[in-house]
């Protein structure tokens, strides 16, 4: 009662998650390689009631991982499957990638766990540049290494069928490297060969729906070429998404959801609702992935709005 009083127990019991624990067995991690993987889902039940959607739209929080994005599952892959192989030694290699950012980060941080020395760039040009120059260097090469679909084969795939208990019609993803909806994709189509799965990637850029790459803001997403690990035979269609409505969306379901996600979740929730409004999809699932958290694109124009609020505020 004591504890009820302060909020405490209600807090606890009203976590999905928390009932199975009270059996007394430690649950701690030996290091963040064991906390990668089993992210939530959660229904958007604010944004389907005000648009008045009759399908249930379903989200995939990717922020939930250590290094906050989907790509620490293909940077724990790759650097594993890279071990196995004996092509990288810890304290001796120094890992080399093109990134948007978060498997940049994600490779660091797991890295450094492994204790290999690392340094990367975000520009193919200077990867190559950087393996010439550097001894020892190793490019893991996301858009053509098998390991990492393998992560979403392995991991995320079969996650979103447990966890929607093989409820899914519809899977919704933006392609970077291609490693999460090639691993998905695959894996719901051989679950249940009914899943439609649709790629998401910038109007600007919509190379897989046979346009030119052209720049856009919608960071992790639309390379500007289709890459090896880009399986496009479990691709059922392709849907163009401009920068500035993954913004809006993304602004969305920060405001309506509460969900503090990055551009390319919003990208991913516009496409959703393209993809909801449709006769034949009534009542069916949607499950998106919400790849990385608002906090890492704070100083983009996803949060220009909130700046402006910032510097027109008085104290
Ligand atoms: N969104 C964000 C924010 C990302 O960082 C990435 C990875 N670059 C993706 C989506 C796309 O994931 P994938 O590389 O698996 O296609």
């Amino acid at each position: 009662m004591e504890g009820a009083r302060r909020g405490l127990p209600s807090l606890i019991i009203s976590s999905l998650f928390a009932q199975e624990r009270d059996d007394g067995k430690e649950r701690i991690a030996s290091g963040i390689t064991e906390l990668v993987g089993w992210t939530p889902l959660i229904e958007l039940k604010q944004i389907m009631r005000k648009d008045g959607i009759d399908v249930r739209l379903v989200g995939k929080i990717e922020s939930y991982q250590p290094l906050c994005s989907v790509k620490d599952r293909s940077a724990l892959r790759m650097i594993e499957d890279a071990e196995e192989k004996g092509l990288i030694t810890p304290g001796i290699t120094t890992l080399v990638e093109p990134t948007s950012g978060n498997l940049g980060i994600g490779l660091t941080y797991i890295a450094v766990q492994k204790d290999p020395k690392l340094g990367f760039q975000g520009l193919l040009d200077r990867v190559k540049q950087l393996k010439e120059n550097i001894p020892n260097a190793h490019v893991l090469d996301q858009f053509a290494n098998a390991a990492n679909p393998e992560a979403h084969f392995t991991g995320t795939g079969p996650e979103i069928w447990k966890d929607t208990a093989g409820k899914v019609d519809i899977f919704v993803c933006g392609s970077g490297s291609g490693g999460t909806i090639t691993g998905v994709g695959k894996y719901l189509k051989i679950k249940k060969p009914s899943v439609k799965i649709i790629c998401v990637e910038p109007a600007e850029s919509a190379v897989i729906s046979g346009g030119n790459p052209g720049s856009h803001n919608i960071q992790g997403i639309g390379p500007g070429f289709i890459p090896k690990n880009l399986d496009t035979a479990y691709i059922d269609e392709a849907i163009a998404v401009s920068t500035a409505e993954a913004m809006t969306h993304a602004r969305r379901l920060a405001k309506e959801e509460g969900l503090l996600v990055g551009i390319s979740s919003g990208a991913n929730l516009a496409a959703c609702l393209k993809v909801a409004g449709r006769q034949e999809n009534r009542g069916k699932m949607i499950v998106t992935m919400f790849p990385s958290g608002g906090e890492r694109y704070i100083s983009t124009e996803l949060f220009d709005s909130v700046r402006e609020e910032c510097i027109n505020m008085t104290f």
